[in-house]
């Protein structure tokens, strides 16, 4: 009870906050929304100095999006949104018809910040790699979402990792990874010590590389389907490839984010016409 009165009024805090955060990051490229950073897919939202504020609750929430601006049209009419309820006896686990993914991942620099809606880390390089049907895409950012957007069978987890990748034509795809509360995350504990509590209005450098490698589950069975960006303009066309088997972090470390952003996850979606792949990953 307490805890959820008190998460209340800090994302009001927050809200007032991203109100003018919003504002003034809006003309760095399409910087500002999670998912679409640096997406060349949000053409409309950054450019202007109005780009609009967005928010996971009340009048900016996810069920208004698509009202705050023309270029949110996808949020509401959009058929192919993000993200969804992954259920495995609902997927189509057609051997061949969906490829496996293959993710070129190594500790690497990163520099992190709070843009408002998550924190985000950066990619310093453009050495981490994963290729989907033959295409290859180079990591441009992560960030995490709580609780998580996608559900496993009808329920959210704690938290989802999303790893946002771009081809060299600027078409997405993201890896999501599903994390539960159990050990500490070790791959994380530098960036959890740097967690900026306010909007950022710079990057901060990490000292240490980030093991990346460790940030994803030893199984890499995973699901793939065609989605949104989760933000807006949540956009289509996104390549998504999310992991069957979450990966770990602390209840501290859970509590450390949710202080900062108590809820920044959007609902689940329809599948509509879509088929949703279950991929089993060779060795
Ligand atoms: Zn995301």
């Amino acid at each position: 009870m307490m805890r959820k009165r008190w998460g209340k009024t800090l994302l009001a805090a927050l809200l007032a906050v991203s109100l003018t955060a919003c504002s003034s990051t809006a003309q760095q490229s399409s910087g500002g929304t999670p998912e679409a950073a640096p997406a060349p897919s949000a053409p409309a939202a950054g450019h202007e100095a109005h780009a609009v504020h967005w928010s996971y609750e009340g009048e900016t929430g996810p069920e208004h999006w698509a009202e705050l601006g023309t270029e949110n049209g996808a949020c509401s009419s959009g058929l192919e949104q993000s993200p969804i309820n992954l259920d495995e006896a609902k997927a189509s686990a057609d051997a061949g018809a969906a490829e496996a993914i293959e993710i070129n991942y190594q500790p690497s620099q990163f520099t992190i910040k709070n843009n408002g809606h998550t924190i985000q880390a950066d990619a310093v390089t453009e050495d981490n790699t994963i290729t989907l049907d033959g295409k290859e895409y180079t990591l441009a950012q992560f960030h995490f979402h709580v609780p998580s957007e996608h559900q496993m069978e009808g329920k959210n987890l704690d938290m989802e990792l999303h790893f946002v990748h771009k081809d060299a034509d600027g078409k997405l795809a993201v890896v999501g990874v599903l994390m539960k509360a159990g050990a500490a995350n070790e791959a994380l504990s530098e960036l959890w010590s740097k967690l900026p509590a306010e909007e950022t209005k710079e990057n901060i450098a990490l000292e240490k590389t980030i093991d990346l490698p460790a940030l994803l589950p030893q199984d890499q069975d995973v699901f793939r389907y065609d989605g949104s960006l989760t933000t807006p303009p949540c956009s289509e066309g996104v390549e998504w490839t999310v992991m069957q088997e979450p990966i770990e972090v602390s209840q501290e470390q859970i509590d450390a984010f949710a202080a900062i952003f108590p809820d920044n996850h959007r609902p689940v979606q329809p599948w509509n016409d879509r088929d949703v792949f279950s991929v089993n990953q060779q060795n």
